[in-house]
């Protein structure tokens, strides 16, 4: 392969973005039409771009074809929507609302990133029924 030359002035996104969750937590982008091999890239791409903005979020609805993340604070609109799509197999960003009306959270801009990274996936883990609130 050929390196592509980038262009550094256009706002356009690869479609293809899953090499995304490998990125630094600082460069971690979302957006709609964002596509990610498994489900679990687009978590972790999730959890990494919130901890890059200090913001908790949580995994709503989880199951092998979809997942949703909204933020802890209720009252916050914030929220991502990832489905399975059959052809081409992978899943799609098909809702994303990127505006956080909470408070930046303190605690996790200090704490460690992997860290944070590795409690939240536990918590998930352990208590798969995290659902304080059910989303609509
Ligand atoms: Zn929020």
């Amino acid at each position: 392969m050929h390196s592509i030359p980038s262009d550094e002035d256009s706002d356009e996104t690869p479609v293809f973005s899953q090499s995304n969750v490998d990125a630094p937590v600082s460069q971690v982008r979302l957006e709609v039409g964002m596509e990610f091999e498994t489900l679990n890239q687009f978590r972790k791409a999730v959890r990494k771009f919130n901890i890059n903005i200090g913001r908790s979020i949580f995994f709503a609805r989880c199951d092998s074809t979809r997942s949703k993340a909204i933020c802890y604070d209720e009252d916050c609109p914030w929220q991502i929507y990832c489905a399975k799509r059959t052809f081409p197999a992978s899943y799609q960003v098909k809702t994303f609302f990127n505006e956080h009306t909470c408070s930046r959270d303190s605690h996790y801009k200090s704490a460690d990133e992997k860290w944070v990274i590795d409690e939240l996936e536990e918590r998930i883990r352990v208590q798969p029924n995290l659902t304080v609130r059910e989303a609509d």
